[in-house]
């Protein structure tokens, strides 16, 4: 039927596929996946049968293109990643845009996403935040990005690859300070699932204490920074300094 849905899949719980996900993947013509031989044992599970092609970072422009052209034949696609939602940090842009540009009808499903799932489950302030996907893997850029956030007063979500959870843990204390609100969410929906707060320092104290605690799958949430007393306007600083001044 000439669309292009996007399907999000499990994050680590096979029983968080939804319905409709699965009847999508089951009825389209084609499911683009970024690993196929990663979602053959998806599907395999959950006995679908549709034939499968790979759309990854490498061969995105390629692939949206001959994508696109099936659409306009009629064909559909059912674009899956690894895990959770494509897109977000995962293949898939250039195919929406490219479809958005030619007015094919795109759905997308709503699905796991490890950002989300997280957030929630923090306990930081969530009626703001920035997704900021992986931070830069060399220390000297990731600590000029984490200086850029540092006045930030929302809630920032960041993925982080277990080799450099540390390295990056230590950055924070030093960019940000040593008193920062963090949240560590490890596992989501795995049965080593694992919320842990506190200061970097707290963190790494964790991740330290068991082998094992820095393997895995990592959302790195930072709160936002104090709101601070120059974040009002000039006038009413004024005002608060002559009031202050009238105090006993
Ligand atoms: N598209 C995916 C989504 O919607 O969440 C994210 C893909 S990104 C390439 C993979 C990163 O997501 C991992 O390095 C990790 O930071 C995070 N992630 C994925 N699954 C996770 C899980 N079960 N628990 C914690 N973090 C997870």
């Amino acid at each position: 039927d000439a669309t292009l849905y996007i399907v999000p899949t499990p994050i680590g719980n096979l029983d968080d596929i939804t319905a409709r996900a699965l009847q999508t993947l089951e009825s389209v013509d084609w499911i683009a996946a970024e690993d196929t031989r990663h979602t053959q044992r998806l599907l395999q599970h959950f006995g679908i049968k549709t034939r499968t092609m790979s759309l990854h970072e490498h061969n995105e422009d390629k692939r949206a293109t001959m994508l696109v052209h099936r659409l306009q034949s009629g064909e559909s696609v059912a674009l899956v990643s690894d895990a959770g939602t494509p897109l977000i940090s995962d293949p898939g842009f250039v195919l929406v845009r490219k479809c958005r540009e030619e007015h094919i009808k795109v759905v997308a499903l709503p699905g796991p996403c490890a950002a989300i799932t997280a957030l929630s489950g923090s306990g930081l302030p969530t009626d703001r935040f920035i997704f900021e996907g992986f931070l830069p893997s060399r220390s000297q850029a990731r600590s000029v990005a984490l200086k850029q956030l540092s006045d930030r007063t929302c809630t920032s979500v960041f993925y982080e690859a277990p080799r450099r959870i540390r390295d990056t843990l230590l950055d924070i204390q030093t960019v940000l300070g040593a008193s920062r609100a963090l949240v560590l969410a490890k596992e989501l929906s795995k049965s080593y699932e694992a919320f842990v707060s506190g200061t970097a320092k707290d963190i790494i104290d964790w991740l330290d204490a068991e082998p094992g605690r820095q393997k895995g799958e990592f959302v790195l949430m930072i709160g936002g920074a104090e709101r601070v007393e120059s974040d009002l306007p000039a006038p009413a600083l004024e005002l608060l300094a002559q009031l202050t001044a009238e105090l006993p």
